[in-house]
């Protein structure tokens, strides 16, 4: 028998290089079995070594990508990436009240591994304050997480990780994924956060370099699995095995001489 396709929105950026932003989301929802539909905040030229500008439209046109998707595709999931500006922040806030999608996956997209900002800083504030609160699950890696909270420095050890999400809970966010990969270390692990309570989720660091768009990739997975699973616990556990795979067939692909994309 036939199952139904499910449709899954990425709000995010466009990295011309193909790793990263819709471009990442976009295969990795073929790849997950859902169909893809693309709202774009930013255009970004960029390859491999990074982001060298960013154009960021109106985001009245935002507006109109968002609403002429929602007005005809019935939307079961959406995964929310760079935003660029408290305006946009705003604008995705205004249609998720509207449409109220059944799912969101947050990505709280700060700044590019080359340090290239993805997100004005004052636009952090918007973040948490219109967007938290919509969001089934966020997914910060330490650096955003302590931006969003307001503490003074990124968490250090897994016990910081888990009050840093229990904040970001009490500031509205259901659930909450907090990423370890930049803990350093032989493993690399995650703290599910939700109403359940607290869930490790363990995996041994791949040793690859080509990195690209990690974290598009994962939240990404997250929104398409969220479709076909019955919770968030299941869907982040099988996004992270794609995410493992994805990167360990990232050595079958030759692109560009920097830090390289995985394959999906
Ligand atoms: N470009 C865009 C459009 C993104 O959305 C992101 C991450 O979310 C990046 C670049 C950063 O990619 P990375 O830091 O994995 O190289």
């Amino acid at each position: 028998m036939n199952r139904t396709i499910h449709n899954v929105l990425t709000i995010a950026g466009s990295d011309s290089g193909g790793g990263a932003g819709i471009q990442a989301d976009l295969k990795t929802f073929s790849a997950l079995g859902v169909y893809g539909a693309s709202v774009v905040t930013a255009l970004t030229a960029q390859n491999t070594h990074g982001v060298r500008s960013v154009h960021v439209p109106d985001s009245a046109f935002v507006t109109a990508q968002l609403d002429a998707v929602f007005e005809d595709i019935r939307i079961d999931a959406v995964k929310i990436g760079m935003l660029a500006n408290a305006d946009i922040v705003c604008a995705v806030a205004a249609a998720l009240r509207r449409y109220r999608p059944p799912r969101v996956v947050l990505d709280t997209v700060m700044m590019s591994k080359n340090g290239h900002a993805l997100l004005a800083p004052d636009a952090v504030a918007a973040l948490r304050e219109q967007l938290l609160p919509l969001a089934g699950l966020v997914t910060p890696n330490l650096d955003e997480a302590a931006a969003l909270v307001g503490a003074d420095a990124p968490a250090t050890d897994e016990a910081a990780m888990r009050r840093h999400g229990e904040a970001m809970r009490a500031m509205g966010a259901r659930a909450v994924l907090m990423k370890g990969g930049h803990l350093g270390g032989e493993e690399s692990p995650d703290w599910l956060i939700d109403d359940t309570g607290s869930h490790r989720l363990g995996a041994a660091r791949v040793a690859v370099t080509q990195t690209h768009g990690t974290g598009c990739t994962l939240s990404a997975a997250i929104a398409a699995l969220s479709t076909q699973r019955p919770d968030w616990l299941s869907a982040v556990t099988d996004a992270k095995a794609y995410l493992v795979d994805a990167l360990r067939e990232s050595v079958r692909l030759q692109v560009g001489t920097g830090v390289g994309p995985l394959h999906h």
